[in-house]
């Protein structure tokens, strides 16, 4: 029998370890990057080992911090790493890194901010597969700062759904880590607890798997919460296949009034005079139950109810701008920035 063919490693040099770099370098975590330094090289491990086969691929780490996941990363004998951090403090020690692998791994280090940077212009072309093919071999993964955590997802699926950047090169594989409740609530399923507007949006356009829980307390500073890694692979078609603004428009108001039938919520899609006529008009042709809650309704049935608004806005143009939230717009705002538990 052929022996199974083993994955190449490759070995850094010794290096100094993480909690020695973090004192060398006089790295003291900053509060407002969500700084969390992973210590353990075992839960490092698992993380880069939920992204499966990373040999040979192009990997953007987001947040690489003091390089601990990094390293791990490069072990594992990628062809290109992408490291994109805000903070520039941690550049020696990645560079450090990157001089540990040259001539094996090709280190691009971007000190820049994630919301900011356009990742698909350092990624080789030859990377690209089509959009119906096997994921490229391009993987996205990140220890994320709680911070962007959610605001970086909502961004990543609407470029997802528009198959640009990163995903212009096909269906681009991410591991990432959020505040554990946020990560429950990406996979979440139609009637769970969790079930929310994020559970829908990332479902709608990946498989998003939840892959394991670490301990708060394996992170330096140690975070009031604990951490959850989630997959997330593109899916070959949405299941709701309206535009990313509708859908988040759409979902974001019906799931508004999380309690109530979903009705009540799909009523702020219409101005006050015209509301409950165009709601009943709504479930009507999308052959929903007014009676059903946010939480039972299944992505199926989001598709059915978008469908039907798309018609109705095409009937009643009028409709189509028009925001409930416009004067609660500035709070919200407000909120996005406290943490991102708000997108639910
Ligand atoms: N990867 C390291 C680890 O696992 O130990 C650090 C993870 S720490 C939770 C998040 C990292 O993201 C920090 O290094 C922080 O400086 C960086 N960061 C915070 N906001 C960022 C942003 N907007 N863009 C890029 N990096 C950011």
């Amino acid at each position: 029998m052929a022996a199974a063919k083993s994955a190449m490693q490759i070995r850094l040099p010794p290096l100094p370890s993480i909690k020695d770099v973090i004192r060398l370098y006089k790295l003291r975590a900053l509060r407002e990057l969500s700084q969390n330094f992973l210590m353990e090289p075992r839960l490092i491990d698992k993380i880069v080992n939920a992204a499966g086969k990373i040999e040979n691929h192009v990997v953007c780490e987001v947040g690489p911090g003091p390089g601990g996941i990094t390293r791990s990363i490069i072990q594992r004998a990628p062809r290109k790493i992408v490291l994109i951090e805000k903070d520039p403090r941690f550049i020696p020690s990645l560079e450090l890194l990157a001089d540990a692998c040259k001539n094996k791994v090709d280190v691009d280090i971007i000190t820049g901010d994630i919301l900011k940077t356009d990742i698909g212009h350092y990624i080789p072309k030859d990377v690209k597969t089509e959009w119906e093919d096997s994921p490229p071999p391009l993987n996205l993964i990140g220890n994320l700062p709680f911070s962007v955590s959610t605001i970086l997802m909502i961004r990543w699926l609407e470029l997802i759904s528009k198959q640009e950047g990163p995903w212009a090169f096909g269906r681009a594989r991410m591991t990432l880590t959020f505040q554990k409740e946020v990560a429950e609530r990406m996979a979440a399923r139609i009637l769970s607890s969790q079930r929310c507007r994020l559970s829908v949006m990332c479902q709608n356009w990946c498989t998003v798997k939840y892959k394991f829980d670490i301990s708060g307390a394996a992170f330096l500073p140690k975070p009031d919460v604990d951490v959850g890694v989630v997959t997330l692979t593109p899916l070959k078609h949405p299941i709701i296949k309206q535009p990313f603004k509708m859908v988040e428009k759409v979902v974001r108001q019906i799931f508004s009034m999380r309690q109530k039938y979903s009705i009540r919520g799909a009523e702020t899609l219409f101005p006050e005079h015209v509301r409950e006529e165009m709601a009943l008009k709504l479930y009507e042709m999308a052959d929903m139950d007014p009676v059903t809650r946010p939480y039972q309704i299944a992505n199926m049935e989001f598709a059915r109810i978008c469908e039907a608004y798309s018609e109705i806005i095409k009937q009643y143009p009028e409709f189509e701008h028009y925001d409930y939230r416009a004067p609660k717009k500035k709070l919200e705002a407000a909120e996005v920035e406290d943490g991102d538990l708000s997108y639910t």
